[in-house]
């Protein structure tokens, strides 16, 4: 999930400081801007996965989850919901929606600009989540309990 320029951006090194979303807040780069408030704007990607896919950024700068203030994931979390309903107004096609975040490198992350994805979602959309190997076989249950035991644990340690 990326355009030519957030491919550049990885390209270039991944952390360019200057990420093309900065530069499309500063309207130094052309968007389609749907919302902006005091702490969040949405614009429509560049290389949508299906017709209505949008972005909300933070209008501050924050790389990854960890960066990013819990009031403003908050702001992105709401625009995103109201985006979302305001697709299901739209002519277009969106049997359902789904919302999307990639938190690092290994989780698809492209631009280091944090960003929450919302694209509408129809039965013959084309696209599907590739799943791992082993996933219709899940593991034990008392494996999924430690491992719940280990968030508890390091939740607690917050
Ligand atoms: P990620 O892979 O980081 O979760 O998603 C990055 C998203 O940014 C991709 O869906 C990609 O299409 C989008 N993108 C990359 N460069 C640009 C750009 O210059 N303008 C816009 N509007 N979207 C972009």
């Amino acid at each position: 999930m990326q355009g030519e320029q957030g491919r550049n951006a990885v390209q270039r090194g991944g952390f360019d400081p200057h990420t093309v979303f900065e530069k499309i807040l500063a309207g130094e780069l052309p968007a389609t801007f749907v919302y902006r408030d005091d702490l969040v704007a949405a614009f429509m990607d560049i290389q949508p996965i299906t017709p209505g896919h949008t972005l909300v950024v933070p209008l501050l700068k924050a790389a990854t989850l960890a960066e990013l203030p819990p009031a403003t994931g908050e702001r992105m979390f709401a625009v995103a919901q109201r985006i979302g309903a305001a697709i299901r107004r739209t002519e277009l096609a969106c049997e359902g929606i789904n919302l999307f975040l990639a938190d690092g490198v290994a989780a698809g992350q492209t631009v280091f600009h944090l960003h929450l994805h919302v694209f509408p979602r129809h039965a013959e959309d084309g696209f599907r989540w590739k799943l791992p190997d082993g996933y219709y076989t899940p593991p034990p249950r008392e494996e999924i309990a430690n491992t719940g035991a280990a968030i508890r644990a390091a939740l607690a340690a917050d």
